[in-house]
Parts: structure tokens; sequence; C-alpha cells
């Protein structure tokens, strides 16, 4: 190859070759910039979803919190519930009527 531009665009086509197999060899991060290595689409895949749980700049790690924290919100109020219905005794409804009864029978 005599001619010094020819060469020059052979150089320049074997760097873009080398940059295209290096992008689909990886996964980057748009958040964080993480770049992980895998030919392997699924394992490229995988990788991106365990990352996105992780990383500190991604909006899902955010939402995973709110999620946490809404589960959280929810128990006590089942909780809240569960008592209201079933931890009050027969005994202790008979005690509460028996006295709003007596209270109504009351010579006012
Ligand atoms: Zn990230």
């Amino acid at each position: 190859m005599s001619n010094p531009i020819i060469a020059k665009l052979f150089e320049e086509n074997e760097k873009l070759k080398n940059r295209v197999r290096e992008l689909e060899s990886s996964a980057v991060c748009t958040y964080c910039g993480k770049v992980s290595h895998t030919k392997d689409g699924q394992a490229k895949l995988d990788m991106m979803i365990e990352h996105m749980a992780e990383c500190e700049k991604h909006p899902v790690a955010n939402l995973l919190v709110e999620i946490e924290a809404l589960k959280a919100d929810k128990r006590e109020l089942v909780e809240a519930i569960e008592w209201a219905m079933f931890d009050k005794t027969p005994d202790d409804l008979y005690e509460t009527l028996s006295q709003a009864v007596a209270k109504h029978k009351e010579p006012g």
C-alpha cells in the first residue's frame, strides 16, 4: 500500500471496526457510565438489570426504595385493620355494647 491517503483510510477503518467490536461486547450505564463487558446478549441484559438496582444515579434505585417504603406503609395499614377486626375479643365487644346500652337506659 504505497498511497499514504489510502493507508490512512485503511488504518481509520480498522480503528472503527475495533470500536464497533468493543461496543458490541459491552454495555454502558447511561446514568453513571459503568461499563460491563460480555458478548452474550442475555448476560449483558442481566448485568444491566442487576446494575440498575444498585446504581446510585439510576432512577430505578430510587423507585425500589419508594416501593419498599410503600410496602412498609401497606403492612402497617393491614396490621391496623387486622387488629381492629380480629384482635377485639367477644368479651371486649360485649363490654363496650353493655356500657353503651346501660348509658342509654340511665335516666337523663
Ligand atoms: Zn449506573
